[in-house]
């Protein structure tokens, strides 16, 4: 079943063309890498595609958007507030109740910031704050993730983890990278992107970096 259909859409940013004629259908269950130099059109695509499913889907945008002033758990917490009635999440936010402390430590264990739950984001590093919006991303339990450079600020350990974590939780993920070895390791189809259009689209079985070359050269 396809989630996504896009038919020659076109983006402009002040009269610029920033995607041109774009035709795409990606199915349930897909996983798919969006590569290409900066300024190619990743950010722009990913958007629109969460526009078709902004109800079903969690969203890594590159900003992750934290509240800097709130602990690891809140920021985590605040993945699920639509959930949960107001009276509830105003109870959260002043006590933590137990049971919602030991789900957000969970995801945040396996984040590798567990000993980091009660400190104010704003003192964390850029990494910590990019695993803790994956950590909100992943406690939402949607079953779409559009994730833009979820692993920009980790190493490469680090990356996988995340990457791993991110396939086992969302049946569908869309997510741009400029690593392309970690986006044939953990996808299963590759869209390249270059100058606003689609040049490349391919299942990554069989792919090297190497055959990726063409979408960075100057
Ligand atoms: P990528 O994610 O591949 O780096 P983007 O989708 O962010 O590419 O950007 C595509 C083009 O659109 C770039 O040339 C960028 O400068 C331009 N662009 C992106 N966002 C804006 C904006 N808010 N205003 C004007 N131009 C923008």
């Amino acid at each position: 079943m396809a989630l996504f259909d896009l038919h020659d859409v076109s983006a402009r940013y002040n009269g610029r063309v920033v995607l041109d004629n774009i035709s795409l259908c990606i199915a349930e269950g897909e996983r798919v890498a969006l590569v290409g130099r900066s300024g190619a059109g990743k950010s722009t695509l990913l958007r629109l595609l969460y526009e078709q499913c902004a109800g079903t889907a969690s969203l890594l945008p590159q900003e992750p958007g934290l509240v800097r002033t709130l602990s690891v758990f809140h920021n985590i917490y605040i993945g699920r507030l639509n959930r949960h009635s107001l009276w509830y999440n105003l109870a959260n936010l002043i006590r933590p109740l137990n049971k919602e402390v030991d789900a957000v430590r969970a995801i945040a264990r396996r984040m590798g910031i567990e000993e980091k739950l009660f400190e104010p984001v704003g003192q964390l590093s850029g990494g910590q704050q990019q695993r803790t919006a994956v950590a909100r991303a992943l406690y939402q339990a949607s079953p779409i993730l559009i994730g833009d450079e979820p692993v920009s600020a980790v190493d490469e350990h680090q990356a996988r983890m995340v990457l791993e974590n991110i396939n086992e939780n969302h049946t569908t993920v869309l997510i741009a990278m400029h690593d392309t070895t970690l986006a044939i390791a953990y996808t299963d189809r590759i869209i390249g992107l270059r100058d606003a259009r689609i040049v490349l689209d391919r299942p990554t079985a069989g792919m090297t970096p190497v055959d990726l070359d063409d979408l960075y050269r100057t």
